[in-house]
């Protein structure tokens, strides 16, 4: 018998339609992408959305359709989702931590017909959309003014019909539209999981299970969400939904506060205060930034009640420090993409809230206990079902009605178990009281003599060592028992350690068998698109670098050892030995038993100290071993240099450069003879003027064809008239000598399209697009790749044809084909060197600003200054670091100039040689220290802008510069190596 209730279905328009209505002046406040705070309501983000809608309509977008989005969380990105939903398409969130590859494949795989973007993202949407064949519009989340004058995509996108400012849709648009009138399990949304193994995989949520997981969350012991609180989801909303709060705050009427690109501590502290967030979300990451921020400004959070962190275990520094600093309650919850993503929360029952708060730790460090709508259990390998003792490892399964039935496009197949449920991939315990433990992924775990090792437990502990800025634990090969773990450590800026000082540390906290056989010091710890520590991308990498074991485990400090804790002995591993093992104990016989015998010292490895340099400020140690190197790099131009590689397929295609080790960016030698150049050169000379004489090298005056007449030429032809001819008239027929001329003419095409778009930039008559992007990136390949093919004719002509006639002209074809892939191998392999950045400076932690005289003269299509030194650069090596992670390991030289100089000295000196390096003047202000200046190269006129501060410091005088490109794309090292010329040159002035 069925129940006699309505049934009204469950779709998503229905939030932000109730929220118009009942909640419609409450406000969503965005750090906007193009800088200023901006404010709207629900009842605007209702009306906006449903002109999104017609937009979409008036595209030809149907139900079923995915549209993608690639944006930061804003107001903006709010109504293009409920704009996509309430017709039924579905709405495909894009992550721009991914490399711009996977994007590609991703949007590709999803069928996307249209993608919503921030202005941020469009060097990416450039590179991928030649790869996107369904994507019609672009639509860009901004109005006309701030719309890019010079954007084109990178290669052939013949569907692609051009850039749209989303402002003149939403103005252009009705708001009547009816929305809804679908099922309810229509697909509403479309999240690619990160992909670790094997391709990203499809999660196709509906608008059931979407208003389901709504309802869910906002459950008291939940999120517990109310409309008397201020929402800050600092998730993005490319990450699982942002963990619904797109859905949930809407639906309690809550204000939100949408931060835009900027994820940093100072960023998210100001929103925090100024707009009065009682409750955020965020991965432990975001949260570490925060706290530091906080900690260094001495600022307080009287106004936050509570923060939800997830997506990685959460260290227990963060849940005290919110807790007993800052009177802030933290949840701490596990969930997955598959999971909508909110699968546990570590919210205290009504028991444990009674014990003293130490005694809830353990508690609250799990992941806790799944709310009403989301089943949990642990299984073995075969299946069987695992108790609940807290003692118990087994696979963490998990079913329900806001959980994954299978992917998108049935990729991996069969997703559940007989019983339904959904095998997450996790590794987990839950105890008595229900609350369920992580303790590894199923792939992370470290399998040692057939037992288990949890390394989150072990990262966790080693995260709460004061010195200690991020920790992995991987396994590493053993002889005898499989696996064992291995304890990789970044420190804090300035810090030094042992390796022993971290057994000491670990002593007494995790079983004796747990404890790590070494312990390596790294420059940084690479993390995944989602902010996790990609441990496949650190094994990866250490077996690469040949890291095996030590032939006996790191042991702590004996009492009577001297304190050793020192940089020396930190560098002393340095070139990759197991130097740093100060004490040498026994082999270990069994991990229950790890010996603490003490072995005579070995030789300290000590490493000559450096050449003491007055002028420069030390930074932290040398890295030991490291983790994450630069691979390829795909920016526009080599992205366009691999694609024409793969279309011809006949020839060779274009390796990747290996990796490197992270090394300053060599200045190459001017590419001399060469026949073509794909680039600026790769690391330029200090000025922003291209050395003219490295220019000469254009072959401008490369002959087109042999040279006829003259003496020599003809007693030559004298000479070879003697020779077998394979025409009556004993010459090579007409058309076959016309040929090989062509195929030297299509030979020189790639130089003469370099050579012509450099001029035509230069005199004026080309503009950037054309002369640069097109001719001498992308036209250019393309030309030598279609040489290969004629030149190849040419040879078989000349040897049928008559050798001594035509062969001449075909092997020099050949060698011009040959001298271009040259080129371009020279070029691909100088640019792969330098980073896919655009912005280099000394000093991130207070970013240099430029002047409004500055900015104005950038621009308004200029690539955007940002002072979010967080901001995700986009690109296989560097997706999801920040730039200045990236500037630090990329271009040492960009460091602050530290000297014994008075800043007046010191400025006068820094004017010197900016303007020695041909630069001009556009701030000149020696009283506030502060110097700006621009200057283009020589051919295609890339222009840049740099800026420098001079400031008191205790020594004398503190330098910091910020130099700046403001074309698309990566800047080929040219910022790197000014910043370092004009380091060198004020130093020895
Ligand atoms: P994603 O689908 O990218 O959100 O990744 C989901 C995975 O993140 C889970 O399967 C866990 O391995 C991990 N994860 C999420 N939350 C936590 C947490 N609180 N503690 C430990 N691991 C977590």
């Amino acid at each position: 018998m069925q129940g006699l209730m309505q049934h009204g279905a469950l779709t998503l328009d229905k939030i932000i339609d109730h929220a118009a209505k009942w909640n419609g002046g409450r406000e969503v406040v965005s750090r906007s992408v193009e800088g200023p705070i901006v404010r709207t309501t629900y009842g605007e983000i209702r009306d906006r959305a449903k002109r999104v809608s017609n937009a979409l309509l008036a595209m030809g977008i149907k139900p079923g359709d995915r549209v993608g989005t690639l944006a930061w969380n804003t107001g903006r990105h709010m109504e293009v989702w409920y704009g996509i939903m309430g017709i039924g398409a579905v709405c495909h969130t894009l992550n721009p931590r991914l490399f711009p590859e996977q994007i590609a494949w991703i949007a590709d795989h999803a069928g996307d017909r249209a993608i919503f973007t921030d202005l941020t993202f469009l060097p990416i949407i450039a590179g991928i959309l030649p790869r996107l064949p369904h994507v019609e519009h672009v639509i860009v989340l901004t109005d006309r003014a701030h719309m890019p004058a010079d954007f084109a995509p990178a290669g052939e996108a013949p569907h692609f019909k051009g850039l749209l400012a989303y402002e003149d849709l939403v103005e252009q648009n009705s708001a009547e539209c009816a929305w809804g009138g679908f099922d309810e399990g229509t697909a509403a949304g479309l999240c690619y999981t990160s992909g670790t193994t094997g391709d990203p995989k499809g999660v196709l949520y509906s608008h059931r299970s979407n208003f389901l997981h709504t309802l869910i969350t906002m459950q008291p012991d939940v999120m517990g969400l109310s409309q008397k609180d201020v929402i800050l989801p600092v998730v993005p909303m490319f990450h699982a939904n942002a963990w619904g709060v797109a859905f949930s705050a809407p639906g309690a009427g809550a204000k939100m506060v949408m931060p835009g690109a900027k994820m940093d501590g100072a960023s998210i502290f100001e929103l925090l205060d100024t707009e009065g967030v009682t409750f955020s979300a965020a991965v432990p990451t975001v949260w570490q930034m925060l706290l530091q921020h906080l900690e260094a400004s001495g600022a307080k959070l009287p106004v936050l009640k509570k923060v939800v962190i997830g997506g990685a275990a959460c260290p227990e520094s963060i849940i005290r420090a919110f807790q007993e600093k800052y009177d802030v309650e933290v949840v701490h919850a596990w969930g997955m993409t598959e999971t909508s993503p909110v699968g546990t929360l570590s919210v205290m029952t009504d028991e444990l809230s009674k014990l003293p708060y130490d005694q809830q730790m353990p508690y609250r460090l799990k992941q806790g206990r799944p709310p009403l709508g989301v089943e949990i259990c642990l299984k073995d390998d075969e299946g069987q079902r695992l108790p609940h003792d807290g003692q118990a490892f087994g696979n963490l399964k998990i079913r329900g009605p806001i959980i994954a039935a299978e992917y998108f496009r049935g990729a991996g197949g069969k997703i559940l178990d007989d019983e339904g449920f959904f095998d997450t991939g996790d590794v987990a315990t839950i105890d008595d009281h229900g609350f369920m433990q992580i303790t590894d992924r199923a792939k992370d775990v470290v399998k040692s003599g057939g037992e288990w090792i949890s390394t989150i437990e072990i990262e966790n502990i080693a995260v709460g060592h004061p010195k200690v800025a991020l920790a992995a634990v991987v396994g590493a090969a053993h002889p005898k028992w499989d696996e064992r773990p291995v304890l990789l450590i970044k420190l804090k800026d300035g810090e030094t350690a042992s390796k022993a000082e971290f057994i000491d540390y670990l002593q007494g906290k995790i079983a004796k068998w747990w404890m790590p056989d070494d312990v390596l010091f790294v420059d940084d710890i690479p993390l995944g698109a989602t902010g996790k520590i990609d441990k496949k991308l650190i094994r990866k990498r250490l077996a690469e670098q040949g890291y095996t074991l030590p032939e006996a485990p790191v042991q702590g400090t004996p009492p009577e050892a001297p304190p050793e804790a020192s940089k020396a002995q930190t560098l002393a591993a340095a070139d990759g030995s197991h130097g740093a093992v100060i004490y040498a104990p026994e082999p270990v016989e069994a991990p229950e038993d790890v010996q603490q015998v003490m072995a005579p010292e070995p030789e300290p490895q000590i490493q000559p100290e450096p050449e003491p340099v007055a002028t420069e400020v030390v930074h932290a140690p040398e890295p030991v071993v490291e983790v994450e190197k630069p691979v390829e790099d795909t920016s526009q131009a080599d992205a366009l240099i691999a694609a024409a590689a793969a279309v011809a397929a006949a020839t060779p295609v274009i390796a990747p450069p290996e990796p490197e080790p992270p090394k300053p960016a060599p200045r190459p030698e001017p590419v001399a003879e060469t026949p073509l150049r794909l680039h600026e050169p790769a690391a330029p000379k200090p000025t922003l003027i291209v050395d003219p004489s490295a220019e000469d090298d254009l072959p401008f005056a490369m002959p087109i064809t042999p040279r006829k007449g003259g003496k020599k030429a003809k007693a030559r032809s004298k000479a070879e008239s003697a020779e077998p001819a394979k025409t009556k008239s004993g010459k090579p027929p007409l058309w076959a000598s016309l040929y090989v001329d062509l195929a030297v003419l299509a030979a020189l095409a790639p130089a003469i399209l370099v050579a012509g778009g450099a001029l035509g930039v230069k005199l004026g008559f080309l503009d950037l697009p054309l002369g640069y992007t097109a001719m001498t990136l992308d036209w250019a390949p393309k030309a030598a790749f279609v040489s290969v093919a004629t030149s190849l004719l040419a040879l078989v002509i000349a040897l049928v044809g008559g050798f001594s006639k035509l062969g001449k002209g075909a092997l020099l074809a050949l060698a011009l084909t040959a001298a271009s892939f040259a080129a371009m191998f020279g070029a691909k392999a100088l640019s792969g060197q330098s980073p896919p950045i655009h912005d280099v400076a000394t000093d991130w932690k207070t970013p240099l600003a430029f002047s409004d005289v500055a900015l104005a003269a950038r621009g308004g299509s200029a690539q955007i200054v940002d002072d979010d030194p967080s901001l995700p650069v986009g690109s296989a090596a560097y997706a999801g670091r920040s730039i200045a992670d990236v500037n630090a390991e990329t271009c040492p030289a960009a460091r602050p100039l530290v000297s014994p100089r008075t800043p007046g000295d010191a400025y006068e000196a820094v004017k010197a040689a900016v303007m020695a390096a041909g630069l001009t003047l556009v701030t000149d202000d020696p009283a506030d220290g502060r110097l700006e200046a621009t200057g283009s190269s020589f051919w295609y006129g890339l222009t840049d802008d740099l800026v420098v501060r001079v400031r008191p410091d205790a020594q004398g005088s503190r330098v910091d510069m910020r130099s700046i490109g403001r074309d698309a794309g990566p800047d080929q090292g040219r910022n790197c190596a000014r910043i370092g010329d004009l380091i060198t040159a004020v130093r020895g002035a």
